[in-house]
């Protein structure tokens, strides 16, 4: 009974929330769901209540919250509803949380996770939005109040894994030269580049290895995704951008890997599902059931690797320029993708212009210093507007799609 860990599932409704329930599941003696948080899916937030009996539920806004605390009675659930931005960090910092899995998406999820981390929680790092926008005052909240970060991102998950246990944030005393992280290269590697112009929500979305959420789908297929996650793992690990290499490996089998001074390369291999790094982390420094299958490597018979085609996904570039920029450079970077990803999904502008859009907004606005949270907000609210801004200007609607979905 005493190692029964009670956990808050922040972005509960979500691909990783979905996920992180179905590993909870599994071990009734091991976890006790303390909170459930979502946006604006209400009906499977229900469900996950009924199922979980979590002791409060978070949503956006005050009228679903009372619809759903009126669904939840009739039901006989005693479930406490609350609703927005701060109840969200009043559940992640819960004096009875002992895990936070942060699985929001986008910098909504900055405040909650940080609040997580302050009350020194274990924090299971999902939304590595951020960190890609607060790095610095993310790790150093870490530090001071002796959270314990583990990273869910797989490949974040895999380098976590292949450092040597207990890793203390530096490379040179490690014995590592590299980090190496591997990339599908989504679903438009091979497309003839005139041929993106054309590509629909839905084929962005439909990433060839991973069922995820939609925002973090297309940011795979811009491979933005990717420079999303050197500028996460340079701040997980202290590693310089320069030490963060991408490789392309288009079976998704490998997650990442770290290459040390003596030639030795530590990878971290499994089939791609969500639940692996996730039981990695619940069960850290125990290893438990994830109800995934066994890789199977003669099945998988061959791996490829291949170098990234910064033509074909000029966001690389520009997420690296960002990371060496330091400062607001990444939140910004951050921000306008935020926008461009949405325009897209609602067909207001092309799969080929988010990254125009990108140039675009970093052009017309400075880099600003990071001191602290309002300066992160400050550059994220301006690199909004500017992007807003482009979008009047530039943007050429998508094409037509099947349907019209919002995010
Ligand atoms: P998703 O869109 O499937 O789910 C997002 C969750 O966040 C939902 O529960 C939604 O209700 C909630 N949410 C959305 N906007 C919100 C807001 N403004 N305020 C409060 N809650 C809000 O996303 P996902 O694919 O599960 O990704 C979640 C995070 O994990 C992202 O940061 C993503 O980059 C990261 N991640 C996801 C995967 C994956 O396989 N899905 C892999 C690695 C990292
Ligand atoms: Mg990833």
């Amino acid at each position: 009974m005493t190692s029964l860990r009670n956990v808050v599932v922040l972005g509960a409704t979500g691909s990783i929330g979905v996920s992180t329930l179905d590993v909870i599941a599994r071990h009734p003696d091991r976890f006790r769901v303390l909170a459930l948080t979502a946006h604006r899916q209400i009906d499977r937030l229900f469900d996950q209540i009924i199922a979980f009996v979590p002791r409060f539920a978070v949503v956006d806004e005050a009228p679903a919250a009372r619809q759903l605390a009126e669904r939840l009675e009739r039901a006989g659930s005693a479930t406490v509803v609350m609703h927005g931005a701060k109840s969200l960090e009043a559940v992640a910092a819960h004096a009875d949380a002992d895990t936070v899995m942060a699985a929001i998406v986008g910098i909504a999820g900055l405040r909650p996770a940080l609040a997580a981390v302050t009350a020194g929680k274990q924090v299971l790092l999902a939304n590595k939005e951020a960190l890609v926008t607060a790095g610095p005052l993310f790790m150093e909240a870490v530090r001071r109040c002796g959270a314990t970060l583990i990273p869910i991102d797989s490949e974040h998950n895999a380098i976590f894994q292949s450092l040597p246990a207990g890793y203390g944030g530096d490379l040179e005393a490690a014995g590592v030269r590299r980090i190496l992280l591997t990339a599908s290269g989504g679903p438009f590697r091979e497309w003839p580049l005139e041929k993106l112009a054309d590509v629909t929500p839905e084929q962005a979305c439909a990433h060839p290895n991973w069922v995820m959420g939609r925002k973090i789908s297309v940011d795979s297929a811009t491979m933005m995704n990717k420079g999303l996650e050197i500028i996460e793992a340079s701040w997980l690990f202290n590693a310089a951008e320069h030490r963060i290499e991408v490789v392309i490996h288009p079976e998704s089998v490998i997650h990442s890997l770290v290459e040390y001074v003596d030639g030795s390369v530590i990878a971290q291999l499994g089939n791609p599902d969500m639940r692996t790094p996730i039981a990695h982390a619940l069960g850290f420094p125990q290893r438990i059931d994830a109800g995934v299958s066994y890789l199977d490597l003669v099945k998988t018979g061959r791996l490829n690797f291949l170098a990234p085609d910064e033509r074909r996904f000029p966001c690389l570039r520009l997420a690296r320029e960002a990371l060496r920029a330091g400062g607001c450079a990444s939140a910004l970077l951050n921000a306008a993708n935020e926008v461009a990803v949405a325009a897209f999904l609602n067909l207001q502008m092309r799969f080929d212009q988010i990254p125009q859009l990108l140039e675009g907004v970093l052009a017309s606005i400075g880099n600003m210093p990071l001191r602290d949270l309002a300066d992160v907000f400050e550059a994220d609210a301006r690199a909004r507007q500017s992007a807003t801004r482009w979008l009047s200007q530039h943007a050429t609607s998508g094409p037509a799609a099947p349907s019209r979905l919002t995010a």
